[in-house]
C-alpha cells in the first residue's frame, strides 16, 4: 500500500510531486483541474516530462487523477452530458500522460430521475471516453449515497461497469469514509472482509485500482459525506488501522482527502499517523 494524500497542483504538475514529498506520501491525489469550473488547465508534452521527472527524483510512487465533482454522466441535459465527456475524456488523456494509476470519478447523480434510464446514460458517456483515450484506468468511486449519486451499493456500480462495456480499464475506487456513511461498518476487520466479499462476487476485486482513507465526521449509515481528520472522526484510529491493514489493499495507492488540521488539506503530521495506523493494524493482524 502506498499511503499518501490529495494535494495541489497549485504552479505547475511537478509541484504536486514537491508537495507530496514535503508530507511524506507514497501516493498522491490531484485534480487535473480546477474543481469548480469546466474550463481546462491546458497541459502537454512538456508538463508530464516535468511530472514525470519529479516523480523519479521523489519517493512518491504512483498518482491518481480525482475528475472534477462538476461532472454528471448521468444528467438528463445533453449539452451537460457532452461537457462531461470532453471533461472526463481530458482528465483520462492527463492520466495517460504522466502515467497516472487511475482517474477516480463520481459516475453521477440521477437528480430524481429513474435510475434505469440513469445508468445507461452514463455508461454511454463513460464508454466514449475511454474509447477516445489510450490506456488510463477509470476508477468509480462508491459515494456516500446522498442525492441520488450514484455508486450507492456494489450493484449499481457492477451495473454501470457493465453499461460502459465492461472492460479492464473500468474500476473501482474504495473510500472509507463513503463505506462507513452508505452503512458498511468498515472500522473492523471481518466485517471489511465480508464487504470486499461482496465487491469481488459483484464487481470483481481485481478491478480496485485505489482507496481513499478518511475518517468520517457522521455517524455509521447516515450517508453524509462529510470527512474528519484522521483519528478524529467517528472511525477512529482503530477504524482505520484495520482498514489501513487489509490484506485486498495491498500494493494500491491510499490518499487521503482529509480537511487537515488547519484547514489546508491532509497533513504531513496526518500521513505520518495514517502510516502508524497501518503498522499497527498489520501487527493486530498477526495475533
Ligand atoms: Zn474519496
Ligand atoms: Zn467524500
Amino acid at each position: 500500500m502506498f499511503v499518501g494524500a490529495h494535494v495541489s497542483t497549485a504552479g505547475g504538475l511537478e509541484k504536486a510531486v514537491e508537495r507530496g514529498q514535503e508530507r511524506g506520501c507514497e501516493s498522491i491525489q490531484i485534480f487535473n483541474q480546477s474543481p469548480r469550473m469546466w474550463r481546462p488547465t491546458k497541459y502537454g508534452d512538456e508538463d508530464f516530462a516535468a511530472f514525470k521527472e519529479a516523480m523519479d527524483d521523489s519517493k512518491v510512487e504512483a498518482v491518481i487523477i480525482h475528475a472534477i465533482y462538476l461532472i454528471n454522466c448521468a444528467t438528463t441535459d445533453k449539452d451537460l452530458r457532452k461537457k462531461s465527456r470532453d471533461t472526463l475524456t481530458n482528465a483520462l488523456r492527463i492520466g495517460d500522460g504522466i502515467g497516472a494509476k487511475g482517474v477516480v470519478l463520481h459516475p453521477g447523480s440521477t437528480k430524481g430521475e429513474a435510475l434505469g434510464p440513469a445508468l445507461k446514460r452514463a455508461g454511454k458517456v463513460i464508454a466514449a471516453s475511454l474509447k477516445e483515450t489510450d490506456g488510463c484506468k477509470l476508477l468509480l468511486e462508491q459515494t456516500a449515497g446522498h442525492k441520488g449519486l450514484i455508486g450507492r451499493n456494489f450493484d449499481e456500480t457492477a451495473e454501470l461497469i457493465e453499461l460502459s462495456g465492461g472492460g479492464d480499464r473500468l474500476g473501482l475506487c474504495l473510500d472509507s469514509c463513503h463505506m462507513f456513511v452508505q452503512g458498511y461498518d468498515v472500522t473492523d476487520e471481518e466485517h471489511l472482509a465480508a464487504v470486499l466479499d461482496e465487491a469481488d462476487e459483484k464487481i470483481g476485486i481485481e478491478r480496485l485500482g485505489a482507496v481513499h482513507v478518511n475518517d468520517a465526521a457522521a455517524p455509521l449509515g447516515s450517508h453524509l459525506d462529510r470527512h474528519a481528520n484522521i483519528g478524529k472522526g467517528e472511525m477512529g484510529r482503530k477504524g482505520l488501522a484495520a482498514f489501513l491493514s487489509e490484506p485486498r489493499f495491498e500494493g494500491l495507492p491510499a490518499t487521503m482527502e482529509t480537511p487537515g488540521p488547519d484547514k489546508k488539506g491532509t497533513s504531513k503530521a496526518e500521513v505520518t499517523l495514517a502510516k502508524r495506523l497501518r503498522r499497527e493494524g498489520l501487527k493486530r493482524r498477526e495475533k
